[in-house]
């Protein structure tokens, strides 16, 4: 389950979600995936749904790049009520890993200083793109149109921004 909401302008945001719901299109429907897996964009993301949908959560991925700031206050609502946080060390993923003590979250991923350590050395999502076959394999698939069969090109900033601009 992915939830969220993008501002009115911001077109990016806008293409991953509907990117988001275009994969889960492929994998609801695939037979020989069935009922294993399910991918549910949650739509009109707000209250009264979060107070369905938190309480009811096993697990709370919470993957923002350390340093944005971005894991704000729906990480605590998660854990408070009784999920497992998977988390990078960002936001109040760090007040919460530093409270009940880091052995009670799933904390993985690169902290502020490799992050720093990494844009002064120049990020290059081309050397993953080349390393990782999976990550090509994905990578191709939405560029190709695996994803969008009546739209090919649909997501292809997506997948120029992700190797181009993306920090
Ligand atoms: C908590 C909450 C937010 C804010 O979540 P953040 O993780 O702080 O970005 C947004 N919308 C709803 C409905 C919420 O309950």
């Amino acid at each position: 389950m992915i939830g969220g909401k993008a501002a009115p302008g911001y077109h990016m945001a806008k293409m991953i979600i509907k990117l988001i719901t275009s994969v889960g299109n492929i994998i609801n429907n695939d037979p020989v995936v069935g009922d294993r897996l399910k991918v549910i964009y949650l739509e009109n993301y707000r209250v009264s749904l979060a107070e369905k949908v938190i309480p009811a959560a096993d697990l709370s991925q919470q993957i923002s790049t350390a340093g944005t700031e971005a894991s704000g206050t729906g990480n605590m609502k998660f854990m408070l009520n009784g999920a497992l946080t998977i988390g990078t060390m960002d936001g109040a993923n760090v007040e919460m890993a530093e409270e009940p003590g880091e052995e009670n979250l799933f904390i993985f991923g690169m902290r502020v200083e490799d992050v720093e350590a990494l844009d002064k050395k120049g990020y290059n999502a081309k050397e993953y793109y080349d390393r990782i076959p999976e990550l090509r394999q994905a990578m191709d698939q939405i560029r190709d149109g695996r994803f969008s069969p009546r739209e090919p090109d649909l997501f292809k900033d997506v997948v120029n921004m992700l190797m181009n601009h993306d920090r």
